[in-house]
C-alpha cells in the first residue's frame, strides 16, 4: 500500500523547531480520515515500519506542532485508543522532547495505574525503566481522539504506554495516570481541516 505523505505548511511554532535531519525524516504524525472528507483525526505517531492504507495521511511534525506546555503535579491523563503498542518506538520522539528541554530520564507518572471506576490504583502494575514518547490526552479515560481534544507528547514508560488494566483488552487502556511533579510536555494539534 502507498503511504500518503502530505506536506502541509509548518506552524509558526513548528517552524522554529530545531530538528536533526533524521528527526525531520522520522518525526511525522498520522491522521485518519473520518466520515467528513474534510476532517482527519489524530491517529498515531508515524512508525516507518507500519503500513498505512489510503485512509491515512502522514504529515511532518512541524505542521502539527503546537507548543511546549507546562503541567502541574497530579494532572490526570490517559492513553489514546487505537494507537499501536509499539515495542520499538523511534528514539526520535524522545529526542524531540529532549531537544525542547524536556527530560526523558524517567516516567512522568507517579508510578500508579488508576482505575477510572473507583479512582483507586490497580494492584500489581509497575513502571518499567524503558521510557518512550507517549501520546496522551487529558482526563481519566483512554479514548479515541475526537475533534476538539488535544494530544500531548510526554515521556512515559512502556508499561504505562501499553498495559491493559481490568478487562479493557486494548493496549494502554482501562486505566489513567497522574503526573508525579510539575513538568513540560509537547502539544500536537489533534485534527486537520483540509480545504
Ligand atoms: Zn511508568
Amino acid at each position: 500500500m502507498e503511504n500518503k505523505h502530505i506536506y502541509l505548511p509548518s506552524t509558526e511554532a513548528g517552524e522554529s523547531l530545531k530538528l536533526t535531519h533524521e528527526q525531520e525524516h522520522l518525526c511525522k504524525v498520522v491522521y485518519k480520515k473520518t466520515d467528513d472528507p474534510k476532517i482527519y483525526r489524530f491517529h498515531d505517531l508515524w512508525n516507518p515500519i507500519n503500513d498505512y492504507n489510503e485512509e491515512y495521511i502522514i504529515v511532518p511534525v512541524r505542521s502539527v506542532f503546537g507548543s511546549v506546555q507546562g503541567y502541574a503535579a497530579g494532572m490526570e491523563f490517559a492513553n489514546i485508543i487505537g494507537s499501536k503498542d509499539d515495542p520499538n518506538p523511534s528514539s526520535s520522539w524522545l529526542k524531540l522532547l529532549t531537544n525542547n528541554g524536556i527530560a526523558c530520564t524517567e516516567c512522568v507518572t507517579d508510578g500508579k495505574f488508576y482505575d477510572p471506576k473507583t479512582n483507586k490504583a490497580f494492584d500489581g502494575y509497575k513502571c518499567s525503566d524503558y521510557i518512550l514518547g507517549g501520546h496522551i490526552i487529558l482526563g481519566c479515560e483512554a479514548k479515541i481522539v475526537e475533534k476538539g481534544s488535544s494530544v500531548y507528547l510526554i515521556p512515559i514508560c512502556n508499561h504505562h504506554n501499553s498495559y491493559a488494566c481490568g478487562n479493557s483488552g486494548g493496549n494502554g487502556t482501562g486505566f489513567y495516570m497522574k503526573t508525579k511533579s510539575d513538568g513540560n510536555c509537547i502539544l500536537l494539534k489533534n485534527y486537520l481541516q483540509c480545504d
